[in-house]
């Protein structure tokens, strides 16, 4: 089970290998290229954050984690390891879906040992100016963002969903990223979107799209529920919890990670019996090549 392509802000090519793991390991990021060193997918590896999140332990960076994990928590997916050869995951289509695509055509086995949620058990609000996120005590998962893009196309814009029941697959996995011709320069001086294309990235002009058509009307936030969900993974556990966003972005996520690690009376860990962890099925067997 495997791609290639190249990192979105570094224009590095990339292959990129999915393989089980066991139980307990949760989402492990080895750079082949490096000796198989590891980089695990949690909070404490969080290093650059800005247009992307990015890991890095020892000086060794695994970037734009963000649309795998994603992927990952999407698709029910609690340990896996995922080789790659390259600094940057690679971009793909800009969305979820071609992780998506491989987690599925691998298959998914389920582990005998129950899977351990985190369950949050009293609120947190972070507010930065006219930003904010917050998690609040639910019995599933939930996520609400609201972004205000000022573009005749966008504007203010507010996306619910509950991930159960297939619905990330339906209306988050296929949600692509997006930016605009005018930022392109300002972005591309600060060494940023080398990789970027008409393929992988939906591109805004003053008044429209560049290169349509959109998935959905309102792709831009759904986009943004998606990155959310993959920087909340770095929580290491699936989440008890409904989230709230407006206007947040990957710093202001990951802030929220590592400000509910570090006080533990906000949640606990909680285990359902008759659920079970999933992981990727013999993924030499089904060796594919996506975008
Ligand atoms: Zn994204």
């Amino acid at each position: 089970m495997e791609c290639e392509g190249v990192g979105l802000h570094s224009g590095a090519p990339v292959h990129l290998r999915i393989l089980p793991a066991r139980a307990g390991s949760g989402i492990v990021f080895r750079r082949v290229d490096l000796d198989g060193f590891e980089v695990e997918a949690v909070s404490r590896n969080v290093a650059r954050v800005s247009y992307a999140t990015s890991l890095m332990k020892k000086g060794v960076l695994i970037s734009t984690t963000e649309h795998l994990l994603s992927a990952f928590i999407g698709t029910g997916i609690d340990n896996a390891i995922v080789e790659l050869d390259n600094l940057e995951l690679p971009i793909l289509d800009g969305s979820a879906w071609p992780f998506v695509e491989l987690i599925r055509k691998a298959g998914i086995r389920k582990q005998r040992r129950p899977r351990t949620y985190l369950r949050i058990r009293r609120e947190l609000e972070l507010r930065e100016g006219n930003k904010s996120i917050a998690i609040y005590p639910a019995d599933t998962y939930s996520v609400s963002y609201t972004i205000n893009f000022p573009h005749p196309l966008i504007g203010k814009e507010t996306f619910r969903v509950e991930l159960a029941n297939g619905n990330y697959l339906r209306e988050i996995a296929l949600a692509r990223t997006f930016g605009s011709r005018q930022d392109e320069q300002t972005l591309r001086n600060m060494g940023l979107i080398r990789g970027v294309s008409r393929e992988n990235c939906i591109v805004l002009t003053r008044n429209g799209v560049e290169n349509p058509p959109l998935r959905f009307a309102d792709e831009f936030v759904r986009h943004k529920v998606l990155d959310l969900i993959g920087d909340l993974a770095l929580l290491g556990k699936q989440i008890l919890g409904n989230v709230v966003a407006d206007r947040a972005g990957h710093a202001m996520h990951t802030a929220l990670v590592s400000r509910l690690l570090r006080d533990r009376t906000l949640w606990e860990e909680t285990t359902v019996d008759e659920d079970r962890h999933e992981v990727p099925l013999t993924v030499h067997a089904a060796a594919g090549q996506l975008a």
